[in-house]
């Protein structure tokens, strides 16, 4: 391939930091994925708009990677480039009265935002605490629990689409469940916590971490939500229902505690995990005449890889 010198050359002349052909398994949260033909990490913003430029400019397949937590990589790994976020972290703090308002860098963990607000006195994103996930994907995702979602708390959201960066303010209609409507890259955020007493937060934080180690199997190897829950009920609730709660192939299964989570007991395949997913999307359909829809993105499988 032609581009991969191109590419490497452009790496090398910006010390970019860059690998070849490593393992995807080793940046989902669920451990599952061959190689890329690449995997870069830029550290700086302005290196990550420079990469993406040359990217677009080249026709370079790519696919940009946050903390890889809502991921299923082929075992064939993916014939382009990942881009990784996880190096551009930063936090800007713009405003500090009964609100903060921050602008928070694509990379940034979502943990790093709820310590940052609590030591602060302020709340917001508690819903997520404990997810292994970025502000790009959280924003991507919309990504929300217990009535909660990002949508909330975001105020303006910097892209980067064909080669051109603006800033937005997302109106409502940009939002759906689970997504951010408007393509594009996201490069950073600005996020509005509220003023909250510190012990308010705390026992927010103690109760969602309480409600999601009860209900779901947080220290095992996931991607989190399998599937999307329809309107009518929870998706989990449905996979249980169709007598499919603990049912394993290979290395990958469905889990006792939450249905709606593939566990990757070790050693798991992709395709172990998608031959679940269509398991569990065929019975939920035969039993209660409803189509799930995944939650989860693919990177190097096919969209329609579950019909
Ligand atoms: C234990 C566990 C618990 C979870 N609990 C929840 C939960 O309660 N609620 C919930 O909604 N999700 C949950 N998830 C799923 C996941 O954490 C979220 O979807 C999260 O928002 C994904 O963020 P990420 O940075 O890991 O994104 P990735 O998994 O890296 O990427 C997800 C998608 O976002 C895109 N993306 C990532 N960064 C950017 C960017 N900067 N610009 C544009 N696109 C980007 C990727 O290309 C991909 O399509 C959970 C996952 C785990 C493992």
């Amino acid at each position: 391939m032609k581009w991969l010198k191109e590419l490497d050359k452009f790496l090398g002349e910006r010390e970019i930091l860059y690998k070849e052909n490593e393992p995807l398994s080793l940046h989902t949260t669920i451990r599952i994925g061959g190689p890329a033909l690449r995997t870069v990490y830029p550290k700086r913003l302005e290196e990550f708009i420079g990469l993406l430029d040359f990217l677009r400019a080249n026709q370079i397949p790519f696919y940009v990677i946050g903390g890889g937590s809502n991921l299923l990589v082929s075992d064939k790994g993916y014939e382009g480039v990942a881009v990784f976020t996880k190096f551009l972290r930063d936090i800007e703090i713009l405003t500090e009265k009964d609100s903060l308002i921050m602008r928070v860098l694509s990379g940034t963990r979502i943990n790093e935002v709820i310590r940052l607000g609590y030591e602060r006195g302020f709340s917001g994103f508690e819903f997520l605490a404990g997810v292994p996930a970025t502000l790009g994907g959280a924003v991507k995702m919309n990504a929300g629990a217990f009535g909660k979602s990002t949508s909330m708390l975001v105020k303006k959201v910097t892209l980067y689409k064909d080669g051109e960066i603006t800033e937005i303010e997302p109106k409502d209609s940009d939002w759906i469940y689970r997504a951010f409507k408007r393509e594009g890259i996201i490069l950073s955020a600005e996020i509005e916590l509220k003023r909250e007493d510190k012990e308010k937060i705390r026992e927010k934080l103690k109760e969602f971490w309480e409600k999601r180690r009860a209900t779901q199997p947080v220290s095992e190897k996931t991607f989190g939500s399998v599937f999307k829950n329809p309107p009518c009920c929870y998706a989990g609730a449905l996979i249980e229902r169709a007598g499919l709660k603990g049912y394993q192939r290979g290395k990958a299964k469905i889990s006792e505690k939450h249905a709606n989570f593939i566990v990757n007991t070790d050693g798991a395949k992709a395709e172990d995990v998608l031959f679940l997913m269509r398991l569990a999307r065929r019975r939920v359909y035969e039993s209660f005449n409803i189509l799930l829809e995944p939650e989860v993105k693919f990177l190097g499988i096919a969209y329609d890889c579950l019909d």
